[in-house]
């Protein structure tokens, strides 16, 4: 039995249902964000997360 109503969110992986989900296809709005910071050409930055490496120092190159 397959599991009906349910969405894997793209960004996480994680299965949730996306009926009364105003976040879908993700799972949440944080999912969402990630995604919408992927188009905007960003790293993935996950809120309250540190991202895997620390490659960024904090400094900006003009
Ligand atoms: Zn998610």
């Amino acid at each position: 039995m397959t599991s009906e109503g349910m969405l894997r969110c793209p960004i996480c992986k994680k299965e949730r249902a996306w009926k009364d989900n105003p976040f879908r296809p993700f799972c949440s709005e944080r999912c969402r964000l990630i995604d919408l910071g992927q188009w905007a050409g960003e790293r993935y930055r996950i809120p309250g997360e540190r991202p895997p490496t620390g490659d960024d120092s904090g400094e900006e190159k003009k």
